[in-house]
């Protein structure tokens, strides 16, 4: 494994140049807010400071929900079409400034550059292929007499709460849908990445009106308020299992909607007809795009006894060529872990695999000298199903190799977790691969591929892994109540 822990060439100053300049605003009511409280931001790679951002009191929120509830009955009234040219202007607004986006991505999250241009580039593409959704009115009845019709209604304020792992393209997933449906939106990104969303709420400002599309950044306190806000009709919340679990406890007092995409554990299954060279970089990146912290990596790699040793081997050789390091770098292929909090957590699953003695194919050791929150790419050999590695989410890059021996063996074991995220099958024949596949318990399967999604293709988790769906005309309408209209010919009240 190479290691690219070179001093950082990129600092805010040239990453923000031109029309991003280097202060980040709070935006509520279509102005920008300043607050006497800050919070730092941090480069992961470097563990610099990088920038300093607002952090919103509870009475600021209180005013985001007031003026998002205020421009809620205009927008609500605006046209269809209105509001979609308005969310593909806001994309065309993104793209004007990608470049900058990319380079204040990677700083903020540690990604490098290439996967910080395939998060700005989905991010501006879910613009504009959510604002070509619509949810038509259905007539369920015509009788000449009767008229029964089913539409979907705009639910009013809709609070979006994005994690740090994704944090531009995941906010856009809610935004986009909410505003086509005639909703308005508080954005609350991650406190460990909060760069991107402010700027990017802020610089559309001109596109939309005021209060109807705000961002406010705190702690996780100011998710709880929102939560238990009054004045808020939905949470649209990704993040991990327990925080969801929260989220949902909280939106009960109000009976918000809820959409929760939360953590997973996916497994991939590897049958003995793959060739170990071919799908050993296609399983690398499976497991460690986004340095592992993804929330559909395959997190359990389960591989046919008859093909373990090499397949291993194969992973071992191909992980040993890539470059991990500054993902400002221009050959850094993984970046840092993105926060100090995640850095600690992973570090134990080094430590619990170590204290039971087990196998490391590669990797294990932790350089506590590198100058970001780095850990080395690594590869446990065969840990028991009951390991803490097997049957957690690590969120980091730690991954265990399984060794399997028949299909409804391997079937259960992938199928035993309360996750349901994602899931992959790999092999030669197709029917085999999909008879697995159709039995697995996810959200999406990928058959011999993997990340791969779109804005038209639904996306969510089973089991403990979500509740609700985003992406498509399913997502859309998770920010719509339905109503249904009946109409009775005047017949009955008028003489
Ligand atoms: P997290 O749950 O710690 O935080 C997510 C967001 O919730 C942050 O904005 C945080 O400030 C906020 N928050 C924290 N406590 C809150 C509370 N009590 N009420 C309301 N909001 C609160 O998650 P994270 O560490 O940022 O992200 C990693 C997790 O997200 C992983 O488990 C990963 O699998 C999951 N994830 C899921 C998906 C998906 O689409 N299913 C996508 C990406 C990440």
């Amino acid at each position: 494994m190479f290691a690219v822990y070179e001093e950082c060439t990129v600092t805010i100053a040239s990453a923000l140049k031109v029309s991003i300049d280097s202060e980040f605003v709070l935006t509520v009511g279509g102005k920008p807010v300043r607050t006497d409280n800050t919070a730092a931001v941090h480069n992961p790679a470097t563990k610099q400071v990088i920038a300093e951002v607002p952090v919103a009191t509870e009475a600021l929120l209180d005013d985001a929900v007031k003026s998002a509830r205020t421009a809620f009955v205009s927008w609500s009234q605006t046209p269809l079409a209105e509001r979609q040219a308005a969310v593909a202007a806001v994309g065309d607004r993104v793209a004007e400034h990608a470049d900058h986006f990319m380079t204040l991505l990677t700083l903020e999250q540690g990604k490098p550059r290439a996967m910080a241009e395939w998060e700005v580039s989905g991010s501006i593409m879910w613009f504009h292929e959510i604002a070509k959704q619509s949810l038509p009115n259905e007539i369920v009845l015509d009788t000449g007499n009767r008229k029964v019709m089913s539409r979907h209604t705009p639910l009013g304020v809709v609070g979006a709460i994005v994690p740090w792992n994704f944090p531009i393209l995941l906010a856009v997933w809610k935004i986009a849908p909410a505003l086509v449906a005639g909703n308005t939106v508080i954005v609350k990104p991650s406190p460990f990445t909060p760069l991107c969303d402010l700027k990017l709420v802020e610089l559309v400002q001109d596109l939309l009106p005021p209060g109807v599309l705000s961002a406010v950044s705190g702690d996780d306190d100011l998710g709880r308020w929102m939560t238990t806000h009054d004045g808020i009709a939905k949470i649209a919340f990704t993040g991990s299992t327990e925080t969801g679990k929260h989220v949902m406890a909280s939106a009960a007092g109000t009976l918000k909607r809820i959409t929760l995409e939360l953590g997973g554990n996916d497994p991939a299954i590897v049958l003995d007809d793959v060739d170990p060279e071919i799908i050993a970089p296609k399983l690398f990146w499976a497991a460690f795009q986004n340095n592992a912290q993804f929330c559909n990596a395959a997190k359990r790699i389960y591989i046919h006894d008859s093909v373990y040793d090499k397949v291993r081997d194969a992973l071992v050789a191909y992980a040993g060529t890539v470059i991990v390091g500054d993902g400002s770098h221009p050959q850094t292929q993984l970046g840092p872990i993105q926060n100090e909090p995640q850095y600690r957590k992973v570090l134990e699953y080094f430590d619990d695999c170590r204290a039971n003695g087990y196998s490391f194919a590669l990797g294990g050791q932790v350089d506590h000298d590198a100058p970001g929150w780095f850990v080395p790419v690594t590869l446990v050999d065969n840990p028991p199903d009951n390991s803490r590695l097997v049957s957690e989410e690590p969120f980091g890059p730690i991954l265990p190799l399984l060794r399997f021996h028949d299909e409804d063996e391997v079937i259960a074991r992938a199928n035993a977790t309360p996750w349901g995220l994602g899931a992959t099958v790999w092999g030669r024949d197709l029917q085999r691969v999909k008879r697995i596949g159709l039995q697995l318990e996810a959200g999406t399967v990928w058959l011999n591929e993997v990340h791969e999604y779109s804005p038209h293709q639904v996306f969510g988790g089973h089991k403990q892994s979500g509740i609700g769906a985003e992406n498509s005309l399913h997502g859309l309408a998770e920010y719509t109540n339905h109503q249904t209209i009946t109409m009775n010919k005047a017949d009955g009240v008028v003489a």
